[in-house]
């Protein structure tokens, strides 16, 4: 780890244990937007972590960010996704060197200014977002758009939105655009309530975009490059972000199912739940399964920064991995723990239904592994 990465992950760790933590089971319970901690993010200047320093960002690169992100979904796994999201909408802005507003937009992020999200998933297409079925129309320098983006993490939050849309005049499912919508556009709203499951602080409603005019200069890909965008730029980072909250994530259910063993008594015999060997082997495994997925996480991280023949391989990999390894770790812990985790007064309740969600954000897991199939039978993807 070098020293930068290390100080990031100590300065993370730190904001995790004092501000996230603290928060994080009266978010569940309200279902309310992290505010402190999100706070605390901007002003330990976490919003800029990958924007490059030319824009007053850190430039720190995937084995920071992962690092990062693990430990501040230990935390608080709302706010780290609210954050994930940010940071994939703030590689596009990165990569979007014919966007007008670019410069400005990264000074911001990296000044906590601005919170970035996705509007990618559509009631039509469901999860699949690399097919829109909204289509923008073209009107000289404008763009019309109307959409139902089904999940929107940040909804009515974020300063900025990044968009997709099937490109004006196409008939390709596959042929996208994005554009930049900033927070106040006329036609946007948010079009429900989020009361999930899981994540239940993240504000992941439905957003609604009616006769939205979006100017040319707003576009942040190509014209027809959203998909481009999507797989080249943005996956990579939600791959690795999404595999990094899930082990921040089963990390803390390890760390909760420990302190449940060594404090929890049978007073008739006189000894702790650690007693038990079963239990202790239930923990043995949820360990390993983290201390596993850790490692393939930074290998991930270390061959995004080292570009090999089978990073792409590895990144898809990483996030179904990561999640699926994430549902069994906090099955576990639900297990170990009895009545006192169903009762809903422990964390590792929150644990488990948090981790839920990663593997059912898309790409799914069941999409993952038809991908990764795929991929190592030689076939292509899409
Ligand atoms: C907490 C949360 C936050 C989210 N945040 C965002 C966000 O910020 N931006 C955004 O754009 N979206 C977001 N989403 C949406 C997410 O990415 C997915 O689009 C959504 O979860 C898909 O749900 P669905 O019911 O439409 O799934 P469906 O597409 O209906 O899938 C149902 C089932 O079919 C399986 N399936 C689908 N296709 C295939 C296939 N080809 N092969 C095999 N199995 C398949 C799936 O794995 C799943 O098990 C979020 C979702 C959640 C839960």
């Amino acid at each position: 780890m070098s020293d930068t990465t290390s100080q990031w992950t100590t300065s993370a760790e730190a904001v995790a244990r004092d501000v996230l933590s603290r928060y994080a089971a009266d978010v569940d319970r309200q279902a309310r937007w992290p505010a402190e901690s999100l706070e605390a993010l901007k002003a330990g200047g976490f919003f800029g972590l990958t924007v490059p320093t030319t824009h007053g960002g850190a430039g720190a690169g995937p084995r920071t960010f992962a690092d990062v992100l693990s430990k501040l979904a230990e935390g608080c796994a709302s706010t780290a996704m609210i954050y994930l999201m940010h940071v994939c909408g703030t590689q596009v802005i990165v990569a979007a060197t014919g966007f007008g507003r670019r410069d400005q937009l990264l000074r911001d992020i990296a000044a906590g200014r601005h919170l970035s999200t996705l509007a990618f998933s559509e009631k039509g297409s469901r999860s699949h977002f690399w097919a829109p079925v909204s289509q923008a129309t073209a009107d000289g320098d404008v763009y019309h758009i109307t959409a139902e983006k089904s999940w929107v993490t940040s909804a009515g939050r974020a300063n900025g939105y990044i968009v997709s849309t099937r490109s004006a005049g196409t008939t390709e499912p596959t042929t996208s655009t994005l554009y930049y919508v900033p927070e106040g556009t006329t036609g946007l709203s948010v079009a429900g309530s989020w009361a999930g499951l899981g994540l239940r602080g993240n504000a992941s409603a439905p957003m609604r975009l009616k006769d939205v005019d979006v100017p040319a200069s707003d576009r942040v890909s190509g014209e027809g490059g959203g998909f481009d965008t999507m797989i080249n730029v943005i996956l990579p980072w939600f791959q690795l972000g999404s595999a990094a909250v899930a082990v921040g994530i089963a990390r803390a259910s390890v760390a909760g199912v420990r302190e449940h063993l060594l404090g929890a008594k049978f007073e008739h015999l006189g000894q702790t739940l650690a007693a038990l060997p079963n239990l202790r082997a239930e923990l043995a495994l949820m360990q390993i399964t983290t201390d596993a997925q850790a490692a393939f996480l930074h290998q991930v991280a270390w061959k995004m920064e080292n570009p090999q023949p089978d990073t792409m391989l590895a990144v898809l990999g990483s996030k179904a991995a990561a999640t699926e390894a994430a549902l069994q770790v906090t099955d576990l812990a639900m297990r170990v723990c009895g009545g006192t985790a169903f009762s809903g007064q422990f964390g590792v309740e929150r644990n488990f239904r948090d981790a839920r969600a990663g593997s059912v954000m898309a790409p799914t897991t069941d999409v993952l592994y038809d991908f990764v199939g795929k991929a190592v039978l030689g076939m292509p993807l899409f």
